[in-house]
């Protein structure tokens, strides 16, 4: 294989994410607790925004609209205004959190790119807020493509490394969703590595492929360098 584009997942593979939804489900439960007796809440909200991806997409609006639609249920209609109130202030507060770059992430970006590698972003998401976490990294000019994606099904990494670089066949995705950044590309005949980090939404979880060529996994950004010298 002759390696010749490299893209990456943006959230928790470049930089954090999950954290902030994490801290913000903890405020949420604190919020909600003097409203009802729910103990629950945490799948309750899962499912909300299970059932809501189809409609909002990925990320922290529809979060913020299933959050509401959870209090709604739990206390039966009867949450408060002002506590609606709190929930928007949480998503908004979510929407303006700053940048902050994973282990190796600036790194390892700018190696590939000194290699003469194409470079490509590949994130789902809401576009004003990937936008906008884009820029604030700093790691904008580096990417030769950007694609902000409602899904990430192997048809995506087919269209995408088809139509901008020598097909999947000589790409590499790079990504901590074993469902949305790994199982696909390998799909579509390009190769994946893994990265996974410690706080995962169940939602992205699925099995690892096993004995598969083309899939590996690293523990964080700095090996990646390595693995791509065993790839050109
Ligand atoms: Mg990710």
């Amino acid at each position: 294989m002759q390696l010749t584009t490299i893209a990456f997942d943006a959230d928790d593979t470049l930089w954090h994410n999950e954290v902030f939804y994490v801290s913000t489900q903890q405020q949420f439960a604190e919020l909600l607790k003097d409203h009802a007796a729910c103990d629950d809440l945490d799948s309750r909200l899962y499912e909300a925004e299970k059932r809501n991806l189809g409609h909002y997409g990925y990320g922290i609006k529809g979060f913020t609209l299933s959050m509401i639609e959870t209090a709604i249920d739990v206390t039966e209609g009867r949450v408060p205004g002002h506590v609606i109130r709190k929930i928007l202030d949480m998503g908004q507060e979510m929407l303006r959190h700053p940048v902050d770059l994973l282990p190796h992430a600036q790194n390892a970006v700018e190696t590939m790119a000194d290699r003469g590698l194409r470079i490509f972003l590949i994130t789902k998401g809401d576009l004003l807020d990937q936008e906008r976490k884009l820029a604030a990294s700093n790691l904008g000019e580096y990417f030769d493509r950007v694609e902000i994606v409602s899904e990430k099904t192997s048809d995506t990494y087919t269209r995408i490394f088809g139509a901008y670089a020598d097909g999947a066949e000589k790409g590499l995705m790079v990504g901590n969703s074993m469902r949305s950044d790994i199982l696909p590309m390998l799909d579509a005949g390009g190769t994946a590595a893994f990265v996974p980090f410690e706080l995962a939404w169940a939602m992205e979880h699925a099995e690892p492929p096993e004995g598969h060529g083309r899939f590996h996994t690293l523990n964080d950004l700095g090996g990646l360098t390595d693995l791509v010298s065993t790839l050109t």
